[in-house]
């Protein structure tokens, strides 16, 4: 039965860009269950601002592949989530629209950059939200507010209608207060598309069963080692020793490519990011340029007007890191970094199914209190492996340091997102 669903938030975290006071849904497996959809996620009808003033009024004439299947499953997409602009950032501060609070402590960031639809979940305003993870933008904001996140494995869920930061690092991914939740809006959205190129035709359709006897979690060295605050590190092992009371076995692994994770991500997704953001030049998107000027002279202006201060300083990083003479030197480089992240993983699950340690090295930051962008760029270290190496990871709230929430971070094989969601769902 189609209705309507008449949402008015009480949005004291700013969680949100754009809200549909009158959201319809329809029968289905979510039939009038409340979704929020991060706003770089392309709902026809509904305005879609990547968190930025260059798509400010910006409204997609089509759905994004994920935004069929919910209305299609009869959810009712209820509104837009802030983000950081484009999904460059860890705290949701550099979106255009004001930074989100966080519903844990107000005085604290959400973590970004899906940190619109980590509060909106968090502070109970809808059960469940999408997402996306191009280096830890689900799972960081999903421990920083104490929700579950999952990162599906790269090639899961259609990336059709996603507005592209880092095509080769991004996937997007569910957001719920429990694993179940996560696991059934999972279900909605990982259908095979033919759009996406990049795309395996391996549905998730599962229920999670808590059963991980003999289940071996690999325990890697890196994950507890320099920068990761003591008090998440032992909040962590006690969740791991969690684990082995269920039944699962720990081993020791190392992922020694790790030593470059951070660097070869950043000269990635900035190189991505410079090609994908060349198409926001006044003409086919955004406000129109003024034609009274040279052609380079508008298109100048328009983006130092209309980009804010990390989208510009990624762009230049990304072109530098591809001009001639130096591509070589650091795209090719990352490259390599790359594979043997993927490999060092490969290695480590031939001995063991699950790989565990703690999603963010700290708790949630102050708000303001990341002013330099390599500190914040930091905080990434133990997210952006996993995107890296395409494979599924999952935050799940293990706990608390000064009140403020802790996320134990589950890895797995490629499409063994089941796998993951039931270690995490057995933790819970
Ligand atoms: N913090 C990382 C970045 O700024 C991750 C962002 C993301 O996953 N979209 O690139």
């Amino acid at each position: 039965m189609a209705g309507s669903l008449d949402f008015t938030p009480d949005d004291r975290c700013n969680a949100f860009i754009t809200t549909c006071r009158e959201a319809p849904f329809s029968d289905g497996a979510l039939a009038g269950v409340a979704v929020a959809v991060k706003d770089n996620i392309s709902t026809a009808g509904i305005q879609t601002t990547c968190g930025s003033r260059i798509l400010e009024g910006y409204i997609p004439p089509y759905d994004a592949h994920v935004v069929e299947l919910l209305r299609k499953e009869g959810a009712a997409i209820v509104g837009k989530t802030n983000m950081d602009e484009f999904g460059m950032g860890t705290t949701t501060e550099t979106s255009a629209f004001g930074p989100t609070r966080n519903p844990a402590d107000p005085s604290r960031v959400p973590g970004g950059s899906s940190g619109g639809s980590a509060a909106a979940v968090a502070a109970g305003l809808v059960p469940m939200a999408l997402g996306t993870d191009t280096g830890g933008s689900i799972r960081c904001p999903a421990a920083f507010c104490g929700i579950v996140g999952l990162k599906p494995t790269y090639g899961r869920v259609s990336r059709y209608g996603l507005i592209a930061y880092a095509n080769s690092l991004e996937q997007i991914g569910p957001m719920a207060r429990t694993v179940e939740d996560v696991s059934r809006l999972m279900s909605a959205i990982a259908r095979y598309d033919p759009r996406d190129s990049t795309m395996l035709d391996k549905p998730y359709d599962h229920r999670p069963s808590a059963d991980i006897a003999g289940l071996r979690v690999g325990v890697p060295e890196e994950y507890f080692g320099e920068g990761v605050d003591p008090r998440v590190a032992e909040t962590v092992r006690n969740a791991i020793g969690v684990l082995e009371d269920l039944g699962a076995t720990t081993v020791p692994v190392s992922i020694p490519g790790m030593r470059y994770a951070l660097a070869a991500y950043y000269v990635i997704c900035t190189s991505e990011a410079s090609s994908n953001l060349a198409r926001f030049d006044g003409v086919r998107y955004g406000p129109a340029v003024d034609t009274r000027k040279s052609w380079h002279e508008a298109y100048q202006d328009l983006r130092l007007e209309l980009f804010g201060p990390e989208v510009r300083r990624r762009i230049m990083l990304g072109t530098f890191a591809l001009s001639a003479g130096y591509a070589g030197r650091y795209y090719a480089k990352a490259q390599v970094a790359r594979r043997n992240i993927r490999q060092d993983f490969e290695r480590a699950f031939r001995e063991v199914d699950i790989i565990a340690g703690p999603t963010m090295p700290t708790v949630a930051f102050r708000l303001g209190e990341k002013t330099d962008p390599l500190s914040m760029y930091l905080s990434d270290i133990l997210t952006v492996p996993a995107n890296l190496a395409g494979i599924p990871a999952i935050s799940v709230p293990c706990g608390r340091v000064d009140g403020l929430p802790v996320g134990l971070q589950l890895m797995g094989r490629e499409f063994e997102d089941e796998r993951v969601v039931d270690a995490a769902y057995a933790y819970e």
